[in-house]
């Protein structure tokens, strides 16, 4: 079908553009010192004190009113600036979480200082713009499912669409993840002396290992697009005494929710269910974080991107559904509301949860890579609260891929 072209009043989009990037390019300096801070100072899911902190005082200190703990999580916040009358509101997200043990080797500090970048950026403009500009920063990406939590407390309420970028090896305009849980499964036997009785012990640990042998016989009877690691977190105190308790972290992911879910979590709690049974263990199974859910597509949203990103002389790849792999909870926000999860690369070679990658997050090019993300993110946001069509063809789009009602 073919829709007539919108007729943006005011400022020209091109103008708009140059504008922006010359406020980006008087806050770079700030804004690469902000990233190597957080970079420098690595904390792990819903402990990021000092990260959400210095960004939620930069971005008061540029006219936003902030309001933290947003969501009743203590490392979260929400930073609003109004535009100069009614019209859309859109978000920029910030993740700013380090993995355990191998710091910020998923660039959270990349994301998290491209949407502060693209706020800053905005900032100045926003009395000329129509509609609202929210920055939310959203704690604990890598496993504690921080977006889901404050999906659930309303914190992206009257939010027409929410836009991030993460750094990657590729530029590519949306990463198709997978949905996925993660278990906590614990097995409590009885101890014994292992050489003296252990008839009279319930073994926790054989519990363990029955059910990843299970793990590995449903892995056979699975659709291809599934994957399921699990790690063994508690097994036993001492090998002279047969183990009280045993415990494991499983994760199960699908390309298909439904899937995931309906059909191979049951098959999944069977194979802990049996593990149990065989051993005569009490078996007890507990969500370690919020399911995640794979991303939505949204093609007005991920052209807009394409279009900014080679604006800024990136090349952009086409990213292929059939390869969907990781988790991540922006897949949450992108079922309940639009969402944009596109890639920008700041290493060729080296990819995310790496020691090279961490490395790569705080280089020359990780730096202009921030740069490009908060000017590319800022032009998206420009074009959402100006081009009402565009916002129309983007809310129409997410209808389309979730069968749900558009914000
Ligand atoms: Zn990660
Ligand atoms: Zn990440």
């Amino acid at each position: 079908m073919t829709r007539p072209q919108s007729q943006p009043e005011q400022p020209a989009a091109d103008a708009l553009t140059a504008r922006i990037d010359a406020h980006l390019e008087l806050e770079a300096a700030s804004l690469l010192e902000l990233s190597h801070r957080i970079h420098a100072h690595p904390e792990v899911r819903f402990e990021e004190v000092q990260a959400s902190a210095w960004l939620a005082d930069a971005l008061e200190a540029r006219g936003f009113a902030v309001e933290r703990g947003s969501g009743g999580l203590p490392t979260a916040f929400r930073a609003s600036l109004d535009g100069r009358g009614d019209g859309p509101t859109v978000a920029l997200l910030c993740e700013y979480d380090a993995l355990p043990g191998l710091g910020h080797a998923c660039g959270h500090n990349v994301i998290a200082t491209m949407g502060a970048g693209a706020a800053f950026a905005l900032a100045p403009l926003m009395s000329e713009l129509p509609g609202r500009l929210l920055v939310i920063g959203t704690p604990a990406e890598e496993g504690g499912g921080g977006k889901a939590l404050l999906l659930d407390a309303g914190v992206f309420d009257g939010v027409d669409a929410a836009l991030m970028i993460h750094p990657e090896h590729v530029d590519q305009s949306n990463m198709p993840t997978l949905a996925s849980f993660k278990w906590d499964v614990a097995f409590h036997g009885k101890p014994a002396h292992a050489a003296m009785a252990p008839h009279l012990g319930v073994n926790a640990l054989d519990a363990v290992r029955l059910a990843f042998a299970g793990l590995d016989a449903l892995r056979q009877q699975v659709r291809p697009d599934v994957r399921m690691h699990a790690i063994v977190t508690d097994g036993g105190a001492a090998a002279n005494i047969i183990p009280e308790r045993a415990a494991m972290l499983a994760v199960a992911r699908s390309a298909d929710a439904g899937y995931l879910f309906d059909d191979l979590a049951p098959r999944l709690r069977n194979v802990f269910e049996g593990a149990a049974l065989m051993t005569g263990a009490r078996l007890e199974i507990g969500d370690s974080s919020p399911a995640y859910l794979e991303m939505a597509v949204n093609v007005p949203l991920e052209e807009t991107f394409e279009r900014h990103a080679r604006r800024r002389g990136r090349t952009v790849t086409p990213y292929d559904l059939q390869s969907r792999s990781g988790s991540t909870d922006m897949g949450n926000v992108s079922q309940v509301l639009p969402g944009l999860h596109a890639m920008l690369a700041i290493d060729d070679v080296a990819l995310p949860h790496t020691a090279e990658f961490a490395v790569a997050a705080r280089s020359a090019r990780g730096d202009a890579t921030v740069l490009d993300g908060a000017s590319v993110l800022a032009g998206i946001a420009a074009d959402l609260l100006t081009d009402a069509d565009l916002l129309t063809r983007v809310h129409q789009a997410f209808h389309e891929a979730t069968g749900r009602a558009t914000p």
